[in-house]
């Protein structure tokens, strides 16, 4: 049975990793959150002081950066949560799912993940990931860039009011009552401006995806749908 690569690319907090769980978990393939591991290397950045200003004064110490990536000295990988079997962003060997998901990692991520030489670092990594197929692989720029031969390309979308509410909603669920909710909606109006005006690999739809706006879904519906799609692109590849 051949495998195939399935790309679910689209805006922040529209649902992506719940279709691309969804789907891996269906077919038996593996997930990879491609977000998580840009979150990663801006953790590392933050925490090691390579991050200033604010707003639209905002850098990044890129040649430090650099050299830090080049010396081997930020690795990002994931590992299996033995009691859930669920992914876990590691960076250098320690667990950094949580601290990845907070507003201030979201407020920072667009900037470290402009940066042509983090690009090239995480996608080499992606395309390794994939390249014995039967994964799904969510992100930006992976049915794009990544991956332009995947077999099933998603192109993931919902009202920006929609998302914020989802996300405020998860944080909350998640302790982070601090958060506002228009401090959400803003930080996802934000990077959807990043990510789709940077120069490199924006966030745009490929030629050939199927896309999902999942505004007016339910995760039943929506879960029925793509496992339509990732069975009809499984059974032409083993046509
Ligand atoms: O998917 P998630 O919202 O966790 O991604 C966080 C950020 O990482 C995005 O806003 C985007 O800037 C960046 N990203 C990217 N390319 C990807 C995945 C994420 O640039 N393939």
């Amino acid at each position: 049975m051949n495998k195939i690569i399935v790309a679910v690319d689209g805006f922040s907090s529209c649902g992506k990793s719940t279709i691309a769980k969804a789907a891996a978990s269906a077919f038996k393939y593996i997930y990879i959150d491609t977000g998580a591991m840009y979150r990663t290397v801006t953790l590392y950045a933050m925490r090691e002081g390579m991050i200033s200003g604010e707003g639209d004064d905002k850098t990044v110490d890129k040649e430090r950066l650099q050299q830090a990536i080049d010396a081997g000295k930020l690795k990002v990988d994931f590992t299996l949560d033995p009691e859930t079997n669920k992914p876990l962003a590691r960076l250098n060997g320690e667990v950094v799912e949580g601290e990845i998901r907070g507003l201030e990692v979201s407020n920072n991520v667009s900037n470290v993940s402009a940066i042509p030489f983090v690009r090239e670092f995480l996608t080499s990594q992606q395309r390794e990931m994939g390249k014995e197929k039967g994964v799904v692989m969510d992100g930006r720029d992976i049915g794009t860039v990544v991956f332009p031969d995947a077999e099933l390309k998603l192109f993931v979308t919902a009202s920006p009011e929609v998302r914020a509410q989802r996300r405020y909603d998860e944080l909350q669920r998640k302790g982070d009552t601090e958060v506002k909710y228009e401090d959400v909606l803003k930080n996802i109006q934000e990077r959807d401006y990043l990510d789709t005006h940077r120069e490199l690999a924006p966030l745009k739809q490929a030629d050939d995806a199927i896309v999902i706006d999942n505004s007016n879904l339910t995760i039943a519906e929506q879960d029925e749908l793509v496992s339509k799609y990732v069975q009809e692109a499984i059974d032409k590849a083993n046509k």
